[in-house]
């Protein structure tokens, strides 16, 4: 971290008005090397069985989080002066081949790793975190995870398929990559396909908080349940914009009403300050849904949330 010179990573909107210059993460340089935090896109939507579109979420988002700051108004954090953070661009993608693409993604990912780079990635679907867990999490040191989501994406197989946005974590889970015990999974709801659809992970020791017992606990609760089941663990947050409710996210292939409130969401995610934050990401917007770019400007929004408290762990981490 020395040498660090906030100054020098990102255009200054008092010089750089924010409606100029191509649009990068948050007004972030492109920049793979001497980073701290990479600001990736993953562009993948091969795992997408209905409604698509997540392909273009990373360029969206770009573009609405030039409406982004450098200082967070409500817990003071600037992580542009805590950490060097970089644009990494897009991971590589075959937009014939989910397999190489899911494959080249998580190579993208481990290079970050290798050199220490924490990852806050936008989706793409919500197979997004299974190439990036496979890339930063190990059987020896598996990760908890606070998972924002209408749905617990825990399914076996869809259409027969074993790897796609509705079966993430039970493939990570399986891999023991994710400790199911430190995975809480806030905001599910929405009709099912059958009455058993939560018995497995609930089986595995997940804590599933539904959207009725999130309004019996109100979000203090929440949050507190979340830390303890977090712990002192490495622990990766993942936000599938469909966990807001539709009126927040009208761009995204599975919206579910009665959902989390993007108020509830930033304040939740704030709470998670001084936990160990390994990494990141927000998943689903799907621009073509929404061409006005109101979910992406809510997903960049908690972009930066994510980007707040990753940057807080990774500034506090001796070896940086
Ligand atoms: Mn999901
Ligand atoms: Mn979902």
């Amino acid at each position: 971290m020395k040498g660090i010179d906030s100054k020098s990573q990102f255009l200054d909107s008092w010089v750089t008005p924010r409606f100029t210059q191509p649009a990068s993460f948050m007004r972030a340089p492109f920049a793979t090397d001497d980073i701290d935090i990479a600001l990736v896109g993953c562009p993948f939507d091969l795992g997408s069985a209905n409604r698509a579109g997540t392909r273009h979420g990373p360029a969206q988002i770009r573009e609405m989080s030039r409406l982004i700051r450098k200082v967070n108004g409500a817990t003071g954090v600037a992580p542009f002066s805590l950490c060097r953070v970089g644009d990494a661009g897009d991971t590589p993608i075959s937009p014939f081949d989910a397999g190489q693409s899911l494959e080249d993604a998580q190579s993208f990912y481990a290079d970050l790793h290798a050199r220490g780079i924490v990852p806050i990635s936008a989706g793409g679907d919500h197979t997004v975190p299974l190439p990036v867990i496979r890339a930063i999490a190990s059987t020896e040191r598996p990760l908890a995870v606070v998972h924002f989501d209408a749905h617990s994406d825990t399914w076996d197989t869809l259409h027969g398929n074993r790897y796609n946005n509705a079966t993430p974590f039970r493939r990570l889970i399986e891999e023991g990559l994710i400790d199911p015990k430190r995975l809480v999974q806030i905001g599910i709801r929405g009709t099912l396909f059958a009455q058993d659809d939560l018995d497995w992970p609930v089986a595995q020791g997940v804590r599933v908080i539904t959207m009725d017992e999130y309004e019996d606990l109100g979000r203090d609760q929440v949050l507190a349940e979340a830390r303890r089941i977090v712990g002192d663990a490495p622990v990766y947050v993942t936000y599938d914009v469909d966990g807001l409710d539709p009126v927040y996210c009208p761009g995204t292939g599975s919206p579910e009403p009665g959902g989390l409130s993007m108020r509830d969401s930033q304040v939740i995610i704030r709470g998670l300050r001084g936990l160990d934050v390994v990494g990141g990401d927000v998943c689903e917007v799907s621009p073509p849904l929404d061409p006005a770019g109101h979910t992406a400007l809510n997903a960049a929004n908690l972009m930066f949330e994510i980007l707040c408290v990753a940057a807080e762990a990774q500034a506090a981490r001796p070896d940086r």
